[in-house]
């Protein structure tokens, strides 16, 4: 079981993944949680590059295959393997944050990201994405007093930018609500966490 975990940034995702984890480790069920950009040695050099404010400006294609080589990295070196061993794979960011981040976000066209992303991971699509969905001022507020002023590189992107994401992971949601469940990530921790476990379940 592929599950991904997606939205814009201050949703409170990566908590979510930690509290799941919880409760599958609790049930006694073998799982494995991983992150995007990054996953393995590779992927976090990647990532280092991807998310660095200190260089210039990096060109849209440039951003879109890095993230791809990246995921080609992970998807063959971490889900895929632990997908063989049954284990339930539980993956902050994937496919849909590209086609929010750098095909809306950077005017790539969908079609291009989309096509990218399925040669990277050889059409490997998770079974199920929680989008916690947050309006992005409080997302990005959130981002900010967590984390002090270390904002990266793409954090430090105007709230247009940030808008247009949000944007395109609702209509992501919208087209294929039988793989992407939308929660509203102004609730509670504890609220959201149970709305995803009771959906979980489902399929344990
Ligand atoms: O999810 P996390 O906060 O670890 O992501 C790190 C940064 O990478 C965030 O600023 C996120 O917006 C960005 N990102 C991106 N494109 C992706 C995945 C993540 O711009 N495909």
């Amino acid at each position: 079981l592929f599950l991904t975990m997606e939205g814009p940034d201050g949703g409170g995702k990566s908590t979510q993944i930690r509290l799941l984890a919880a409760r599958l480790g609790e049930c006694g069920i073998r799982y494995c949680t991983t992150r995007e950009p990054g996953g393995t040695p590779i992927s976090d050099k990647i990532r280092a590059v991807l998310l660095d404010p200190s260089h210039g400006e990096m060109a849209p294609k440039t951003e879109a295959l890095l993230y791809a080589a990246s995921r080609a990295q992970h998807v063959a070196e971490v889900i895929r393997p632990a997908l063989a061993r049954d284990e339930i794979v539980l993956c902050d960011r994937y496919i849909d944050a590209s086609l929010a981040y750098q095909a809306t976000g950077l005017d790539l066209s969908y079609e291009y990201v989309r096509r990218l992303s399925e040669d990277a991971t050889d059409g490997l699509w998770p079974t199920r994405t929680y989008l916690i969905d947050v309006p992005v001022e409080i997302g990005i507020e959130r981002v900010c007093k967590s984390r002090g002023l270390g904002l990266d590189r793409i954090e430090q992107r105007d709230l247009t930018y940030h808008q247009r994401v949000r944007e395109q992971f609702l209509e992501i949601a919208a087209s294929q609500p039988d793989r992407v469940l939308v929660l509203d990530g102004t609730k509670s921790t504890a609220e959201v966490a149970e709305e995803i476990w009771q959906d979980v379940r489902r399929f344990l």
